[in-house]
């Protein structure tokens, strides 16, 4: 067949889709220059189907307006003449099926769905393009195959034929498709949507889709088009086809080429378009679910082409290391993550408890102390003179005293003890289950221990000293307990013994007798 044997076959073929009434209205409506936005809105209000669908996406976040659109009156004005004739153009084409024939080849489900991906992302592609008109890129995305739905459609056998050689030699479906019928899909798509009287701004990018920059007009809106046309079937096909990396390749390289589009476009259009696939699904009503993201499908690919040339002994092994390295990768993960957990309560100089476990720390001690009704105690500690250590040895030496002095006391502690920094050079100990007595002799043999302990860097031995203040209650019976109060009671009794002299106890008591060592 030639070209003009085959048009004029496709043209006069009743299996020629034809446009719904509103749709070619529509575009006669939009064609006259006299035409109001109230004649538009009208027209689309006589398909009640049609406008309810147009008003679910132009409140989606497909459009992502800030105001609720709740008519077609406003959704004409807001969202533009162009916007809205491309929408209900979308949904025209969306309704398109299979022609009379049953049983062929081609998948018309499948081709919509590839359709509505490349509409989808030669939105996405032409947004990152700065001052580019987006009104109506969508629509030419999704037209823009025209030609193969009506090639399966006029020539079903015919172009079945083609899809087993296209798809079995892996031919370019253009050279193919020129060969059998003389012309290509993009021509044939052209012809017929200007048949339908599709203005020039929708009809060219299907013509030039293909080869952009075949495209010679000075309309900078249709040769932009074009290239994001084009550069969608790029990119879907890395999603669809059976070699995603050459169309990642080529993709990338392309649209820097056509479009100076930036590495930071190419990865956010890259990590975006699966979702924004799936999402387009939702709003067309179109089944479209859980496509997988590009960086999971170079990986396969990745994998798969690892894989091509092991026999399957080898392939076994394979399998089997990366299993085990698999459950390597999680029991690590398990690990690092407790350890992230654990980070939260730790004290980044001292790695004792922080602040904030101390405080949930007592809380829980308190709970268990008031069912078993028993007696809490705490010890409050602070390092005695340590601004003037600090002077006189240097802040880093000072830490060093308070990385050593935590691992000593904590060195000396019950296990069912709680030691935190409280901050600073502060020091804090819950003793569960303890009474005054217990706790005062606690704090005493801490105190000793610190007081005869000798820290040693690799140049000199210091020596410091420590005040401790103690408090105890018993929270179920106690007249007034909180534990705002117990620690107020502490540092009362830590003062008592800063008071006194330091490097000593002190234990708070109502009636201000103070025990100490
Ligand atoms: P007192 O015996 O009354 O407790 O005297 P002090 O000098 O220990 O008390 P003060 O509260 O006046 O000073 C506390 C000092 O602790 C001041 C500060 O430089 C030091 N300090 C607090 N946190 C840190 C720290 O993380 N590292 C170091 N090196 N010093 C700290
Ligand atoms: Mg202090
Ligand atoms: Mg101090």
């Amino acid at each position: 067949m030639n070209k003009e044997e085959t048009l004029a076959a496709v043209l006069s073929s009743d299996e020629l889709p034809t446009l719904p009434t509103v749709a070619s209205q529509l575009i006669t409506l939009t064609a006259r220059e006299d035409t109001t936005l109230s004649d538009i809105a009208t027209l689309i209000s006589t398909d009640t189907a049609l406008s309810v669908k147009i008003l679910k996406v132009s409140n989606s976040a497909f459009y992502s307006f800030a105001q609720q659109i709740s008519s077609i009156n406003q959704a004409v004005s807001i969202l533009g003449i162009n916007a809205v004739r491309s929408l209900v153009l979308s949904f025209s084409f969306l309704s398109m099926r299979a022609g009379k024939k049953k049983k062929v080849q081609f998948d018309f489900e499948q081709f919509w769905k590839n359709s509505l991906a490349e509409a989808v992302a030669a939105k996405l592609i032409l947004e990152r393009v700065k001052g580019a008109d987006t009104e109506e890129i969508f629509v030419c995305g999704l037209l823009q195959n025209l030609g193969e739905l009506i090639l399966a459609r006029t020539f079903p056998e015919k172009y079945d034929e083609i899809l087993v050689e296209i798809n079995e030699h892996q031919y370019d479906a253009l050279n193919v498709q020129e060969a059998a019928f003389g012309t290509t899909h993009s021509i044939i798509g052209y012809e017929v949507a200007k048949s339908w009287g599709l203005p020039e701004v929708l009809l060219l990018p299907i013509l030039y889709h293909h080869d952009p920059l075949s495209y010679k007009g000075s309309n900078e809106k249709i040769a932009a088009t074009c290239k994001a046309s084009h550069l969608s079937n790029l990119l879907i096909s890395i999603l669809y086809s059976d070699r995603p990396q050459e169309f990642h390749k080529r993709f990338r390289k392309e649209a820097k080429d056509l479009l100076g589009l930036t590495n930071t476009d190419l990865d956010h259009i890259l990590n975006e378009v699966h979702k924004q696939v799936d999402q387009a699904g939702e709003y067309f009503g179109m089944r479209i679910k859980n496509t997988k993201s590009i960086q999971e499908i170079l990986q396969e690919a990745n994998i798969r082409l690892s894989l091509i040339n092991l026999d399957f002994e080898q392939m076994n092994q394979e399998l089997i290391k990366t299993k085990i390295e698999l459950e390597n990768l999680t029991r690590e993960l398990k690990r690092k993550n407790k350890l992230l957990g654990d980070l939260a309560n730790i004290d980044g100089l001292t790695e004792i408890y922080n602040h904030r476990y101390f405080q949930n720390s007592l809380d829980k001690e308190i709970s268990r102390a008031m069912r078993n009704e028993t007696e809490i105690s705490l010890l409050l500690i602070d390092i005695d003179f340590f601004k003037k250590f600090n002077d006189t040895y240097g802040h880093q030496t000072g830490d060093f005293i308070l990385k050593e002095f935590s691992k000593i006391l904590k060195q000396e502690i019950r296990k069912y003890d709680t030691l935190a920094r409280y901050g600073g050079e502060e020091f804090t100990v819950i003793l569960p289950d303890t009474s005054s007595t217990e706790a005062l002799n606690v704090a005493e043999k801490l105190r000793t221990v610190v007081d005869e302990y000798v820290f040693e860097d690799s140049q000199t031995d210091y020596h410091v000293t420590a005040s401790f203040g103690v408090a105890t209650a018993r929270p179920v019976t106690d007249d007034i307990f909180s534990k705002s109060n117990l620690i107020s009671e502490s540092d009362a009794a830590l003062y008592k013994a800063k008071e006194d002299g330091r490097n000593r106890v002190a234990l708070y008591s109502e009636k201000k007798k103070w025990y100490k060592f």
